[in-house]
């Protein structure tokens, strides 16, 4: 369990990943929906440089949005009182490991035990 100190701290550091991550999310959407404007009454001779562009943007901001989404949860674990709790073992996982990577949801056992099989289905935590 986490003193009242550390999760507030813990908390203020999630905000702040969240609000800088959320600032490059705005950006994504807005090159999205340029690109759809753009499209109305285009020939398609660039079609496959656009679509090159645009997926090489798009994976830029996947990982991105893969780590808003987990600060998302994250906080929403603080507010349950669960920011602590390995979702595997239910273990404490650790402030040091929280502050380390705030958007870990498993005790290092768990997470070096998970890790082969995250490998392949998602970006890795940071
Ligand atoms: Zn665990």
């Amino acid at each position: 369990m986490l003193t009242p100190e550390q999760t507030a701290e813990l908390k203020t550091r999630l905000v702040a990943d969240q609000i800088r991550l959320a600032d490059h999310a705005h950006e994504a959407l807005a090159f999205t929906m340029d690109r759809d404007k753009d499209r109305v009454g285009r020939d398609s001779m660039d079609e496959s440089t656009e679509e090159e562009m645009y997926s090489t943007e798009l994976r830029l901001h996947d990982r991105e949005t893969y780590l808003l989404t987990k600060v998302r949860e994250q906080l929403e674990r603080i507010e349950k009182g669960e920011i602590d709790d390995c979702e595997d073992c239910s273990e404490p996982i650790g402030f040091k490991r929280l502050m380390a990577r705030p958007v870990t949801t498993l005790c290092f056992d768990c997470k070096t035990a998970r890790e082969q099989e995250e490998a392949d289905v998602a970006p890795q935590e940071a």
